[in-house]
């Protein structure tokens, strides 16, 4: 049954997208021997990578970068356009 993934499937609460991004700030090391105080370059190299997450505290409901549900082979999660969707695999 496909629905669209607007809730936890396992508790009903709202879900979180976590997006992952690497920061790096690039310092000048001055001949003090201290840093600069501000950064030279400001890199923000976002990682295409993210996952979902139950917002209840109580609830085991998360996936990985992959959108794969870990310790259950039962939903199957996928993005159409913007839109999050899941698949409840018939057994
Ligand atoms: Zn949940």
């Amino acid at each position: 049954m496909e629905d669209i993934l607007n809730k936890c499937p396992l508790c009903g609460s709202n879900l979180e997208y976590h997006s992952l991004y690497q920061f790096s700030k690039v310092y000048k090391i001055l001949k003090s021997g201290k840093l600069s105080s501000r950064p030279k370059r400001d890199d923000e190299c976002p990682m295409e990578c993210g996952f979902i997450s139950c917002m209840n505290p109580d609830c085991e409901f998360c996936t990985n970068c992959d959108l794969e549900v870990e310790n259950d082979g039962k939903y199957n999660i996928y993005q159409e356009g913007e839109v999050y969707k899941i698949n409840e695999k018939s057994t």
